[in-house]
């Protein structure tokens, strides 16, 4: 049997088993998808156990993404953004990945049919899910303006990021009147029916995502789509960071279907 699994603290709730399985299923692979929670002082024997114990892929979440990177050979674009979701033990050494950005990317251009190539974005946060987001809309071809509450951490993403700019929350008021594609990648709008963006700013052009998807239908996406946006839930982006992995680590094509039907319904159940 093959095993994979999830790094985190807490994993308890996490949606990614019945959705990993659910592709087990249809392909009549003899696998399962565990959780497990390491104390942070252990991360390091964790890694390692799971290449001893042959365990096939992990996906990594908070808040170990960060300091995995150092345990593992990072791929390029997983150093640059500096946290891995996904470890792949299948080589001589365990390889890092990281698939929230792809998983960020295919979201928008599959269900979002955004364009993502020389598209204006605008991406607000600057925590993990930001710097995933940004990296991957810059090498998507896109001009990237990141806004955060703490200015200090988008102009320091900006930094990192090819042609991106840093500005502090208030520049959304002109940023996003001007922007093809917006990414909320806070946790805003997660336990208040909040945004961290003001709908005025919002227009019939645009294609928003949102990463928070619990609730599916945030405040953000409902104020977009009554101003004509398309809009692109949080749950998408989960998904195909998901399939990203699972592509990764079995070589087979990910059931898009299957994997998002699962996903749904322990999302319904959450509520
Ligand atoms: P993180 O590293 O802790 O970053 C949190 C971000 O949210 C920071 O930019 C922070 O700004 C901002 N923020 C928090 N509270 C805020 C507030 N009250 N007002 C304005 N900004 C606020 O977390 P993360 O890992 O990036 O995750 C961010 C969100 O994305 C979470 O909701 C997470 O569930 C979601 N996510 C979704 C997926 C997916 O597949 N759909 C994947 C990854 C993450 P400061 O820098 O100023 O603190």
């Amino acid at each position: 049997m093959q095993v994979f699994g999830l790094l985190g603290n807490p994993v308890g709730h996490s949606l990614s088993p019945p959705m990993h399985e659910a592709a087990y299923e249809v392909y009549d692979m003899d696998a399962r998808y565990v959780t497990f929670e390491p104390a942070p002082e252990h991360l390091a024997t964790a890694v390692e156990g799971a290449e001893a114990l042959g365990i096939s892929g992990l996906n990594v979440t908070i808040p170990f993404k960060q300091d995995v990177l150092s345990l593992v050979e990072p791929d390029d674009l997983a150093a640059r953004i500096g946290a891995v979701n996904t470890v792949d033990f299948s080589g001589d050494t365990p390889t890092g990945h990281n698939t929230d950005a792809d998983g960020a990317r295919r979201a928008l251009e599959e269900q979002g049919d955004a364009s993502l190539d020389g598209a204006t974005a605008v991406v607000v946060g600057a925590g993990g899910a930001g710097r995933a987001v940004a990296f991957a809309l810059a090498d998507a071809g896109s001009t990237v303006h990141v806004a955060n509450r703490t200015v200090e951490r988008a102009t320091a993403l900006a930094a990192d990021v090819p042609g991106a700019s840093g500005h502090g929350l208030d520049a959304l008021t002109d940023l996003v009147p001007e922007a093809d594609v917006l990414v909320n990648a806070t946790s805003v709008g997660m336990e208040a029916n909040e945004s961290p963006v003001p709908a005025e700013a919002l227009h019939g052009d645009l294609v928003v995502l949102d990463a928070v998807y619990s609730p599916l239908e945030t405040r953000l996406l409902k104020e977009a789509a009554a101003r004509g946006a398309t809009t692109v839930d949080g749950a998408w982006m989960l998904l195909y960071q998901g399939a990203i992995a699972f592509e990764r680590w079995t070589g087979r094509d990910a059931p898009i279907a299957e994997m998002n039907e699962a996903l749904r319904t322990g999302l319904r159940g959450d509520r």
